[in-house]
């Protein structure tokens, strides 16, 4: 008969309960769905159901004109930065966006000349988060380029360049690293990872453009929201006639359900998300640097304690990824070594960085991070066995 339910790649059957002893770890894409158990057992409290006739009309849209619902989800996101201790909002502008993925392009838009001779030049630091380059290059625009990396850049241009947008994703994607500005132009400060589970809080940050998600957040990627918190009154308004412009505002539907979601996090100051999502990436990350203590061949990035102001301790990151660096010199194709090992990652030349590399997605489900811990140890037992 028909399945039941819809089967990852590693398992068959009627009810998903047949395992393929030979299939490969997918730990390829950033799909936070370790939270599904959360929600789960937060089944009742997180549900949204919508009449046919509610909220049809398209006023109701923020930006065309704000709804209390609007405003109340604005708060929401207030109040949980201030819980969080990750960022400032007070006396700043708000914006929603279709997930971050659009608010990137319109921040990159927001920032642009538009009057001058030459356009903007748009830059990130290797190894970067690839949508960054392919939406600049996709716009096309007279008004902005992507020039790549900040360090050839620097080393072109001196220190005194002009007109630039620079990308600062911290903590970044791919490697974890607290990123700040090296150029000291105008900057876009990603922070789709700025959250208790995946660094130590350190302080608000206080740029004046940040971009959050509620995807590694909450885990809710599908449900594409994102925010934007903006100091500059001008900049705002550019924020507003992209978003005017591109969709007449963020679904209400989207904004009713991430409210709902909201009032769930900030319940018990956040703790009881910030603390499932943290505990999980931490028994990840511990058997992960178990497994890759015991190899010369793969190594690991290096992590280290910062004091975090939200769970009032001193500890290690726990990054949603794994950043890999194959060691051997023959190595320099490391997705080819690590599929060879039943293991797919997204290589190093996706980040603008060498194929030496490779990223593994540590944010999955538990079926996939306990098949992937399974080849990753396979792999290294061939190190200190027959070859
Ligand atoms: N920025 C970074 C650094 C990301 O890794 C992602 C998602 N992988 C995004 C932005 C976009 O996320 P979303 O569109 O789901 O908000």
């Amino acid at each position: 008969g028909q399945p039941v339910c819809e089967c990852n790649d590693c398992y068959g059957g009627n009810d998903c309960s047949e395992f393929f002893h030979g299939c490969s770890a997918d730990a390829d894409s950033g799909d936070p769905v370790f939270f599904e158990p959360f929600w789960m057992q937060h089944a009742t409290d997180s549900v949204v159901v919508t009449s046919g006739w509610h909220r049809m009309s398209y006023k109701y849209y923020k930006y065309v004109d704000s709804t209390t619902m609007s405003i109340e989800l604005e708060s929401y996101i207030r109040k949980l930065h201030s819980i969080a201790g990750n960022a400032i909002t007070e006396g700043r502008y708000m914006v929603f966006g279709v997930g971050s993925t659009q608010l990137l392009s319109a921040a990159v838009y927001a920032l642009s000349s538009e009057n001058s001779s030459s356009p903007s030049n748009v830059l990130a630091s290797i190894p970067f988060y690839p949508i960054y380059k392919d939406q600049t290059v996709l716009f096309n625009s007279e008004n902005f380029q992507f020039e790549g990396d900040t360090n050839s850049w620097q080393s072109n241009n001196g220190t005194n360049n002009m007109d630039v947008v620079e990308f600062v994703t911290s903590p970044n994607n791919p490697d974890g690293e607290l990123k700040k500005s090296v150029l000291g132009g105008k900057t876009i400060y990603d922070h789709a990872y700025l959250w208790p589970h995946f660094t130590p809080i350190t302080g608000p940050s206080d740029h004046d453009l940040m971009l959050f998600t509620l995807s590694k957040l909450t885990g809710h990627g599908g449900t594409r929201f994102g925010w934007a918190i903006i100091k500059d009154k001008d900049i705002y308004e550019k924020f507003l006639n992209y978003i005017e412009l591109a969709d007449m505002g963020i679904s209400k539907d989207t904004q009713l359900r991430v409210l709902k979601l909201l009032k769930v996090v900030v319940e018990g100051d956040g703790k009881p998300l910030f603390e499932f999502a943290y505990n999980k990436m931490r028994d990840r990350w511990d058997r992960l640097t178990t497994v890759f203590s015991k190899s010369t061949r793969f190594s690991i990035q290096q992590r280290h304690p910062l004091h975090c102001n939200f769970f009032n301790e001193t500890r290690l990151p726990s990054p949603a990824y794994a950043w890999v660096k194959c060691e051997r010199e023959d190595d320099d194709d490391c997705s080819a070594v690590l599929e060879a090992g039943k293991i797919i990652g997204r290589r190093g030349s996706r980040f603008s960085d060498k194929d030496r590399y490779t990223r593994l997605s540590l944010i999955k489900s538990q079926d996939d991070f306990e098949l992937l811990l399974q080849r990753l140890t396979e792999l290294v037992s061939l190190e200190n066995g027959s070859i």
